[in-house]
């Protein structure tokens, strides 16, 4: 088989990817062993310049009615369990523009919704139950062998098969990785309290407890909640009987909406950072988590892999696709943005399981600033539309 695009892996990274290629008139073939039915209990904050990306991958306006809107995003201090919640940092978006500071929508929906569109775009095969096996380059082309023996010729390989992406090694990229000693649970609440479109950060110490605003279940409010604890401590929680971690998540919330009662299974992540040592080799480039891996903080793991797809987008032209300056431009582009991203994320987490006053307020700062709220700020002011 003949195509511009091959790409490795149909998560939520891949599927956008061949969405949005596929939208803009190339041959894109999409491989995952997986399919889009697989259960995943997490849910994806777009933040504000990821749904630029969704809407011109035709994605937005089937997303847009599964998706609660950020509009506040609150930093709260539970200090020990029992003593009073203090917020330590409040951001509203009504403060900087009309929208919300993004959308959050569960991963179930978001895999369904892009294997629906891929399905209708006449350009893009989407290929499931096989993976990508071998992959051989040279200067003009890129060839894959799938599991299934199938051979695939393609301009360009996108290799968005995940943190142990098969392709990354067989280009020769190495990556490094830190590990944490943490793990997150992942689930999803309903409570009394409505969540008034608020995204909330609970501090103690071990890591932060998040609670993400989805819509309305079974018309109870509802939210998705990312747990992040030492590994061992994750684990026995896991485990406790489930009135016991109702009891255990409603105190370590803070009570801020109420008794919250479980609604999914709960799945449960090691934390890493990890970063790939190039964005590309020859014919083949890295995107998402296959080129770096964020802990669960600030949003900022699929809004970093689609500021990959935003540059291979801008990149890419019918002359000149895959070949080497195209690479080279990529890498340049997105490597050391990446890595700055990372290293924010991995001093926000450090700050987190300290839980130390001084640190906790750094993280305050740099939480702002990788939301692009200060910068904003500061330019909508030069703009002279007034906001203070
Ligand atoms: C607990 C948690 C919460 C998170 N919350 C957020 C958030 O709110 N906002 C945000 O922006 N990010 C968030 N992230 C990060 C976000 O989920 C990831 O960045 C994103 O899911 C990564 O997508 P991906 O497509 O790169 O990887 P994956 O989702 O891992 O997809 C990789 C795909 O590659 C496939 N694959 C593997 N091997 C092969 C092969 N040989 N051939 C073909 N395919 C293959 C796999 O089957 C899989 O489908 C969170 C992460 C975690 C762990």
């Amino acid at each position: 088989m003949d195509t511009d695009i091959l790409i490795s892996g149909g998560g939520i990274a891949g599927l956008t990817a061949a969405a949005a290629f596929g939208t803009a008139g190339y041959r894109v073939i999409c491989v995952d062993p997986a399919t889009p039915a697989e259960a995943d209990q997490r849910s994806t904050a777009f933040l504000q310049p990821a749904i630029g990306v969704l809407d011109a991958a035709g994605l937005w306006d089937d997303l847009r009615p599964h998706a609660a809107p950020l509009q506040v995003m609150q930093i709260v201090d539970s200090g020990r369990s029992g003593a009073a919640p203090r917020t330590t940092a409040r951001f509203d978006a009504v403060d900087i523009s009309d929208h919300p500071f993004g959308w959050n929508i569960p991963n179930q929906t978001l895999r369904q919704v892009m294997a629906a569109r891929v399905a209708d775009l006449p350009t893009v095969t989407h290929i499931t139950g096989t993976a990508t096996d071998r992959l051989m380059t040279r200067q003009s082309e890129a060839k894959v062998t799938l599991t299934d023996g199938t051979r695939i010729r393609a301009r360009l390989v996108i290799a968005a098969d995940g943190r142990d992406s098969p392709m990354r090694p067989a280009a020769g990229i190495g990556t490094r990785t830190t590990r944490f000693g943490q793990r997150a649970l992942v689930f999803t609440v309903t409570h009394p309290i409505p969540h008034d479109n608020i995204s909330t950060e609970v501090h103690r110490s071990g890591g932060p407890f998040t609670l993400v605003p989805l819509p309305d279940r079974g018309g109870q409010p509802c939210s998705a909640v990312v747990w992040m604890e030492a590994g061992p401590t994750a684990e026995r929680l896991r485990a406790l009987p489930q009135a016991e971690f109702e009891a255990a998540i409603t105190d370590r919330s803070a009570g801020l909406l109420g008794a919250l009662t479980l609604a999914s299974p709960i799945g449960s992540f090691p934390i890493i950072a990890q970063m790939a040592d190039r964005m590309g080799a020859e014919r083949l480039v890295l995107m998402a988590e296959a080129a770096h891996v964020l802990p669960p903080i600030g949003a900022q793991g699929l809004n970093t892999s689609l500021a990959d797809l935003a540059a291979l987008l801008d990149l890419a032209d019918p002359a000149t696709l895959g070949d080497a300056a195209m690479i080279e431009a990529y890498h340049r582009r997105r490597h050391a943005d990446a890595k700055a991203r990372m290293m924010g994320v991995g001093l926000l987490n450090r700050a987190s399981m300290t839980g130390l006053p001084p640190l906790q307020d750094l993280r305050a700062t740099l939480l702002a600033q990788m939301h692009g709220i200060a910068p904003l700020r500061r330019s909508l002011m030069r703009m002279g539309l007034g906001v203070r």
